[in-house]
């Protein structure tokens, strides 16, 4: 495949276009805000993407999708692999609570542990394409470690700005892939603001959620991915967790080429899953806005603890071309629905990767979802990202002398579970 099927990129905002060889970021007319969408010819991308080409295809990465995907891999790819995360039956689970055909999509099995790689794969080839050799983001969690793992293989120099407020933890596995991590004396958004500076000040290639279209390029293939190892028929529902809203967007932005190519003729129901601690896009989807207002974030599951929204727009389309639906669970209720996923599924799951599921429970206990509806749930990151709070109440081990008598209490304990 010589050529990209990239035709253009609209603004989300304004809807204006620009043509496929435009290399800026984001709207020239509306700014920052103005986030692009990616444009593809779909005619000549199905001569590559469809269900024989696919089957023949021995690559089974997420390039096996390059047909709609803004950016060629470098050849061979350096390193990590992204992509084919197994979709799993989650029968036991199911039987559980009342759900007869339910999958898990384990993108915590990613080689950084989280769904972001998707999206950091594409930074890697796009940056490697354009022969840029310094990527910056701003982030102290899941995204920045991707991108600074994903590029650790490669000739990429990851540069990642935090607020010097953040918790030494979540910057141990950024500062172990060797990315330089500058800490800004302010807050989260200054951090931010200062990182789309260097990017223009520096030429740097900037992986930052809700401003570098690609990046939910890369977060749709788990549609393809979901739908393909499906055999092509699509769920009722796939549930996401959402902070920003860009692996939403993603999500619906995928099923949406699946129907443009002639793969899909009933479109799943996508279901945006928020912590009630940080519901923007909830919000906004309720009062049937276009755009999300900002709210102060409180919420354990901290990949999805966010106060201004960066891709309310594409999240909020994505729910309602599929006759979705936004939900939002408690605290109390994420942590629940991980100790399920772990008990009757071996899922471990960061909070904010539980909170997909939790939500698939309300809708299950509304009616919304029937018993035998297919049901997908995206399980974004893995347990190992935020041990404690995943792990939290469930019971204490069971502290017992070193003696055989001190046996007969653990017989006891285990027969009681
Ligand atoms: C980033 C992230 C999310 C939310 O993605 P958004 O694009 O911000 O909505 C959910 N779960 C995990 C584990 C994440 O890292
Ligand atoms: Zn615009």
């Amino acid at each position: 495949m010589a050529r990209s099927n990239v035709t253009g990129f609209r603004c989300v905002l304004c809807d204006s276009r620009r043509p496929a060889d435009f290399t800026g970021y984001t709207c020239p007319d509306c700014g920052d805000e103005g986030i692009l969408d990616v444009e593809y010819d779909y005619e000549r991308a199905a001569l590559d993407f469809n269900a024989e080409a696919l089957a023949a295809n021995p690559r089974s990465d997420i390039w096996r999708y390059s047909a709609v995907l803004p950016a060629r891999p470098p050849e061979p790819w350096p390193g990590l692999p992204v992509g084919n995360t197994p979709l799993i039956k989650a029968t036991r689970l199911g039987d559980h609570v009342g759900l007869s055909d339910l999958w898990i999509k384990h993108d915590g099995l990613l080689p950084t542990g989280s769904f972001k790689d998707r999206a950091s794969a594409l930074a890697v080839a796009q940056a490697t394409e354009r022969g840029v050799s310094i990527v910056v983001g701003a982030s102290t969690g899941n995204a920045a470690s991707s991108m600074a793992g994903l590029a650790a293989p490669t000739p990429l120099r990851t540069v990642i700005f935090v607020p010097d407020s953040a918790p030494a933890p979540k910057l141990a596995q950024l500062r172990t892939y060797g990315a330089l991590v500058v800490a800004v004396q302010g807050s989260y958004d200054q951090a931010f603001d200062l990182c789309l500076a260097a990017t223009r000040r520096f030429g740097w290639y900037s992986r930052n959620t809700g401003y570098n279209p690609v990046l939910s390029e890369g977060k749709k293939t788990v549609s393809f991915e979901v739908v393909e190892q499906l055999g092509w028929q699509p769920p009722d529902w796939i549930a996401v967790s959402v902070g920003d809203g860009c692996i939403v967007g993603g999500v619906g932005k995928g099923l949406r080429d699946l129907r443009q190519l002639g793969l899909m003729g009933r479109m799943p129901r996508v279901v945006g899953v928020q912590a009630e601690g940080s519901a923007a896009i909830y919000q906004a989807w309720k009062r049937g806005a276009k755009t999300a207002d900002p709210v102060t974030p409180d919420t354990l599951a901290d990949s999805i603890s966010v106060g201004q929204p960066r891709d309310a727009v594409k999240a909020l389309t994505a729910v309602r071309d599929s006759k979705g639906q936004f939900v939002t669970v408690s605290d109390e209720a994420i942590i629940a629905a991980g100790h399920l996923l772990g008990h009757h599924a071996g899922i471990f799951a960061e909070p904010a990767a539980s909170t997909a599921f939790a939500g698939v429970l309300v809708l299950r206990q509304r009616g919304d979802i029937a018993p035998d509806d297919r049901v997908v749930v995206l399980v974004t990151g893995n347990g190992l990202k935020d041990p404690q709070t995943t792990a939290q109440s469930t019971p204490e081990p069971l502290s017992i002398a070193p003696k055989v008598s001190a046996l007969d209490d653990v017989l006891a304990a285990v027969d009681s579970r």
